[in-house]
């Protein structure tokens, strides 16, 4: 490897304010943003442009020569050049001999080309040092003071010398370095600008399609069958009471689903008497994503807490309160205080509570800045223990709400079970396996299992 004194001069602890100096080839539009921030954080810049003219575009302190004089003047060279225009470097590869070249361009499409711009730039150049950095970063973000976007910066590359000289770039320039190691990992980092939530993606299909399935289910339950039947023309449960009933099944249901997968794998890792088997893929990728599920469970948990909360401000709710009261008034008759009901109502809500109280600090401990504070066994405890605990509080709220009326014949509108009667059955289903699986002899063969414990090493190979 080629130390050539600008690499030494760069490594140099930094006595004064002046931070080395650092060349950018490329006077576009990245180029000029990343320029700008260097400078502000202290760092000259010397630009290697085909034009050497300086435009008032260019900042203020930065000088442009042309791209052989700028890469001698430093050593770290920044590449703000679009991957197709790389064979131009070719000529200049001995100048850029032993130089730490920071490749931080992106792709139009995933998997664009066979290898990665990174590496493709390593193959052009083997004597130089590449590493990949800065392609996550947009030239608006930089403009903007990085404020109101990510601050990670993916860094990734062979040498470690020069990741580290990158990394202190990245530091300075306030930005925070991840190390994603070797240059393998580049295509990684070009593809993840080009993302669009792809852990999103499962669970918003998934509740795209039982929003639909439920909203329909209680128009025709509560709107079409009550025109046809009861002549009552009740269109507008479209607007509050519809979205009040699908949205706790929503939650009740996704925050299920979160803990299906955990269920399956158990199973599965009990059947197979070895952890060493991979997963099917479908499960894998339910895994992944259950932090996703949870937060999604979690919306609706909170659109269901503010739609009762307006209930009572309804035009419905008053006319059936005062339709009530004037009945009562007029047939003579007072109404006494039945205990039992005000019990159930009132375990309700305290369930409903309680359950929305864990639901929020679950979705608080997702957090990356909170996650990253706890430890492992303490994740585990809020994500596992508290986050069953608020399964069985959600699911008893909703027992509780319509325990009554899930046995009365008249709560099936067309031979077909209540909403709430089908929203309870993979809660219910999750937690009577999840009770199979902690009892002890079930429990102890699975946690040695998880342990490395094979019932049939063989299998494993
Ligand atoms: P740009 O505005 O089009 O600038 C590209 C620069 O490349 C030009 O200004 C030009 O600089 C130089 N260039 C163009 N054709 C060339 C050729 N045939 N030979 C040599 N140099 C040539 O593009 P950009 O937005 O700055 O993006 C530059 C790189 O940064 C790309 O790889 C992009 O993927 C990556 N990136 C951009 C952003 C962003 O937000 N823009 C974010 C992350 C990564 P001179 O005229 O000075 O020679």
């Amino acid at each position: 490897m080629n130390k050539n004194p600008s690499n030494v001069m760069a490594l140099a602890p930094n006595t004064s304010n002046k931070r080395e100096t650092v060349c950018i080839f490329g006077t576009g539009d990245f180029g000029r943003a990343l320029g700008h921030k260097m400078i502000q954080s202290g760092y000259s810049v010397v630009y290697g442009s085909r034009s050497t003219q300086i435009s008032n575009l260019i900042p203020k302190d930065a000088e442009v020569l042309s791209h052989a004089e700028a890469a001698q003047k430093a050593a770290v060279i920044i590449i703000a050049i679009q991957r197709q225009h790389y064979n131009f470097l070719i000529p200049l590869a001995e100048i850029l001999h032993g130089k730490v070249l920071v490749d931080i361009s992106n792709n139009l499409k995933l998997n664009q080309y066979p290898e990665s711009n990174a590496e493709y730039l390593a193959q052009l150049l083997p004597g130089s040092r590449v590493v990949k950095a800065f392609n996550t970063v947009s030239a608006w973000a930089l403009q903007s003071g990085t404020l109101d976007a990510s601050r990670q910066v993916f860094v990734c590359g062979d040498d470690m010398e020069a990741k580290q000289m990158v990394m202190n770039i990245v530091r300075a320039l306030g930005l925070t370095p991840l190390d994603k190691g070797s240059l393998l990992a580049a295509q990684e980092i070009e593809n993840y600008p080009l993302q669009l939530f792809p852990m999103w993606k499962f669970p918003i299909f998934l509740s795209l399609g039982l929003i639909v399935f439920f909203f329909l289910y209680c128009l025709a339950l509560d709107v079409i069958y009550t025109y046809i039947y009861e002549k009552n023309n009740f269109s507008f449960f479209i607007a509050i009471t519809i979205p009040n009933r699908v949205c706790p099944v929503m939650a009740l249901i996704l925050l299920a689903l979160v803990y299906l997968p955990g269920i399956f794998a158990a199973i599965i890792q009990l059947y197979r008497g070895t952890k060493y088997r991979r997963f099917p893929d479908w499960l894998d990728r339910w895994m992944l994503c259950r932090k996703q599920l949870g937060l999604i469970a979690l919306a609706f948990a909170f659109l269901h807490a503010v739609f009762t909360l307006v209930t009572p401000l309804r035009a419905f709710a008053s006319w059936r309160t005062s339709r009530r009261i004037i009945s009562q008034a007029l047939n003579n008759e007072t109404e006494p205080l039945n205990n039992t009901n005000a019990w159930l109502s009132d375990s309700y809500l305290a369930l409903g509570i309680l359950g929305f109280f864990l639901f929020v600090l679950l979705g608080i401990t997702s957090l990356p800045s909170v996650s990253n504070n706890v430890n492992w066994r303490e994740f585990r405890f809020v994500q596992s223990k508290l986050g069953y605990l608020a399964l069985i509080l959600c699911t008893a709220h909703t027992l509780v709400y319509g325990g009554k009326w899930f046995l009365n014949p008249s709560a099936y509108k067309w031979y077909l079970p209540d909403i709430y009667m089908l929203s309870l059955i993979i809660p219910c289903a999750v937690l009577v396996v999840k009770f199979v699986l902690i009892l002890p002899c079930v429990d102890k063969p699975l946690t040695q299992i998880r342990q490395g414990w094979e019932r049939n090493p063989k299998h494993s190979e």
